[in-house]
């Protein structure tokens, strides 16, 4: 069993009467690439703010390495990457002083430094753009320098609070891609996002906020393995008779049909053949349907199952 990194216990945090986080807690070991996953206002960034001693709480414990956090643990902090939700460099200096910067926070040595700054540079790809100010910077890639500020001093914690919003696909990408090689030299990584897909690709577990509050926690197939829901069929249609729906939602593993005007929609539970069953009826009434899929569930599902609505429906 490896080590917990951080462990979050029953945290309160209050901001006047709006209760952020209702008795939240967490463990996370080392090697992991956690994610927290939650619609805007969930209290994300409020766990992160407390778990870096950032923010006071009104209750519960934190300890990180085995040690209890606070304002002053620096011996804590130093081992900590932060790349927070809003990016934070200097706008007079370029990207490679930016990073120098952060770097020079941790490491004294100047030639390591050196090293260090080069590799951090190689790894968010901005190589032809060192002597370039932030404000020169599209936004996918001052995302990128972010990044580069918060890890050039090789932390064994990495914190990165939704580090892909409004980024291009290319960023995007990039950024996941250079999580997943820092977590396999040996970081431990924190990454909360309200983007489901993102957190799929490459989250080894998951706890999924709503509301302050933890609703479920687990890798990606243990929280889908949670839910009632195991396929999702579609048909691409424009009629579809009351008397049929009636007999598509008597099928079994069938638990729910919907109808748009456009698609129908059937949620079904366990079983093999749902897909042809449901064909199967449309074709005995004779109707005429364009596309049809089958989807797996996805964590969108998990959450829509435990909290009664989309995850999609709330972003921005
Ligand atoms: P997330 O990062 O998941 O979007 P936040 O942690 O930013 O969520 O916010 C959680 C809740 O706390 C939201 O309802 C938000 O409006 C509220 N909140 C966040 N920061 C403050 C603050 N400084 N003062 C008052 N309310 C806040
Ligand atoms: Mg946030």
């Amino acid at each position: 069993m490896s080590e917990t990194v951080v462990r979050i216990n029953n945290l309160v945090k209050r901001y006047g009467d709006l209760v952020a986080l209702d008795h939240f807690s967490l463990e996370i070991r080392e090697g992991e690439i956690f994610g927290l996953l939650g619609p805007n206002g969930s209290g994300k960034t409020t766990t992160i703010n407390c778990l870096l001693s950032l923010l006071s709480f009104d209750k519960g414990e934190i300890e990180i390495f085995g040690k209890k956090m606070s304002p002053a643990c620096y011996d804590i902090k130093r081992e900590i990457g932060v790349i927070m939700q809003n990016v934070a460099v200097f706008d007079e200096l370029t990207v490679w002083e930016n990073i120098d910067y952060f770097c020079g926070l941790y490491i004294r040595d100047k030639a390591q430094r050196k090293q260090y700054v080069e590799e951090a540079v190689r790894f968010v790809g901005l190589e032809d753009f060192l002597k370039f100010r932030p404000k020169k910077l599209s936004g996918g890639l001052l995302r990128r320098l972010n990044i580069a500020c918060g890890i050039a001093h090789k932390p064994k914690l990495i914190i990165l609070d939704e580090p892909t919003v409004a980024v291009d696909p290319q960023s995007r990408n990039r950024i996941l891609e250079g999580i997943q090689s820092l977590n396999r030299n040996g970081a431990t990584v924190i990454y909360t996002s309200h983007y489901m897909e993102e957190v799929e690709q490459i989250c080894t577990r998951i706890a999924i906020m709503d509301k302050g509050k933890k609703i479920a926690e687990g890798t990606k197939d243990e929280l889908k393995r949670m839910i009632r829901n195991t396929e999702t069929v579609t048909v691409e249609m424009l009629e579809l008779p009351e008397d049929v729906r009636t007999e598509l939602a008597a099928l079994p593993h069938v638990y729910d049909t919907a109808f748009d005007g456009k698609a129908l929609t059937v949620s079904c539970s366990g079983g093999k053949h749902n897909l042809i069953r449901i064909l199967g009826v449309l074709q005995n009434h004779e109707l005429s349907f364009g596309r049809v899929y089958s989807e797996l569930p996805t964590l969108n599902d998990v959450f829509l199952e435990i909290t009664g609505t989309a995850l999609r429906d709330k972003e921005e």
